[in-house]
């Protein structure tokens, strides 16, 4: 396998150019992490590989600068061997246990092997088959976690998830990895408007959990959710500046996703996923993953690449001199 997204649906160029955010991340590192060259059509029009040995400034730059430096037509990747089988899946708890929960949560995250990743979702339970039915639509903290590694290894590393709180059910057992990549596209289908906020944590203090949980409380879509997913493990051991993507040192990402199909509930679900980013900021890095900003967040570009912007802008002066490449989080030439 090679580390991808959430789901097996997002498109492979655009998430491997930003970087890459998936499952497997504490083991197996990001998209960016895994690849091994790309073919890309510059400004100008040559044709090029980027890779370790050719054009290296610009293999630099492909690996988090997004679509700013070409259009790429192949991509070249590094597999893992993975499974076919993983201990996969869910725990379910009621919302008003979070607190505790997430405390909980947090004294395992911090000491898990690198094969454990425990996102945690804050939402309205889906309709999912292995509910009762007075859970659907009610809010649920929602623990998702994937061991990549045996199955045995993955029970012992899940042992002390299972035993937090009362669950409504656990679901939590060997799956195909392939299942468990695809587990929540029925969540994600196409055509949806979606509008997301993030922010990266060192920790997650009981403050912070208070003030994300009061954003819970006023949900305004049953689509509309925040995850917490556990990051760090292998991926705090890459350098900032190996690759054009700085943000390797946090140990939680926020994830504030709203999707509605309809556009008039636009300004509800905006204001929604704004006044809680707000809220969350003070206990934030301020480093932030260029995938996960939405448009109307160009002015914080700059602060997303931090001590590699000035690179960055080197490599795009040389080129894409005149910005042809602009249609995106926009890295000025210098
Ligand atoms: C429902 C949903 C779930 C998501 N889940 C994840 C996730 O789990 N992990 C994660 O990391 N991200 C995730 N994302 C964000 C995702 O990585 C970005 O939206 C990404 O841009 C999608 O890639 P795409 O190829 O579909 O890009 P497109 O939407 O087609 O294009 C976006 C931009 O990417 C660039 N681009 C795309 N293709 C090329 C190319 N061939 N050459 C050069 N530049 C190109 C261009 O700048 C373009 O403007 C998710 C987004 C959504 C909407």
């Amino acid at each position: 396998m090679v580390p991808t997204g959430v789901n097996s649906t997002t498109g492979i160029a655009g998430l491997t150019l930003g970087g890459g955010f998936g499952r497997t991340k504490r083991k197996f590192v990001m998209t960016i992490d895994n690849l091994i060259s790309a073919e890309v059509v510059t400004a100008d029009g040559s044709v090029v590989t980027a890779s370790a040995d050719s054009h290296p400034d610009l293999f630099w730059a492909i690996r988090g600068g997004g679509g700013n430096f070409g259009v790429v037509t192949s991509f070249e990747f590094r597999l893992h061997a993975l499974g076919p089988e993983v201990l996969s899946g869910l725990i379910l708890h009621p919302v008003k246990d979070a607190p505790g929960l997430l405390a909980g949560l947090t004294e395992i995250t911090d000491v898990a092997p690198d094969e454990l990743t425990v996102w945690s979702a804050l939402r309205k339970a889906p309709p999912l088959p292995f509910l009762t039915e007075e859970w659907p639509g009610r809010e649920v903290l929602v623990s998702a976690a994937c061991c990549a590694g045996p199955v045995a290894e993955g029970e012992t590393a899940v042992a002390g998830l299972r035993a937090l709180g009362n669950q409504i059910v656990d679901v939590i057992s060997p799956h195909p990895f392939v299942g468990w990549q695809a587990a929540f596209d029925a969540l994600l289908t196409p055509g949806a408007r979606n509008y997301r906020k993030s922010h990266d944590f060192a920790a997650l203090s009981p403050d912070a959990v208070r003030d994300l949980l009061q954003g819970i409380n006023s949900l305004p879509d049953p689509a509309c959710e925040v995850f917490m997913a556990h990051v760090g493990g292998a991926m705090a051991r890459v350098g900032s500046g190996d690759t054009a993507h700085p943000a390797r040192s946090a140990h939680y990402i926020m994830n504030v996703h709203t999707r509605r199909d309809d556009a008039d509930k636009d300004d509800r679900c905006i204001t929604w996923a704004r006044d809680l980013y707000a809220r969350m900021k003070p206990y934030s890095t301020g480093s932030a993953y260029v995938n996960f900003m939405p448009e109307d967040e160009e002015d914080h570009i700059a602060g997303a690449y931090g001590k590699n912007s000035k690179r960055l802008s080197e490599v795009k002066g040389k080129y894409d001199p005149d910005n042809l490449f602009r249609i995106n989080h926009n890295i000025l030439p210098a």
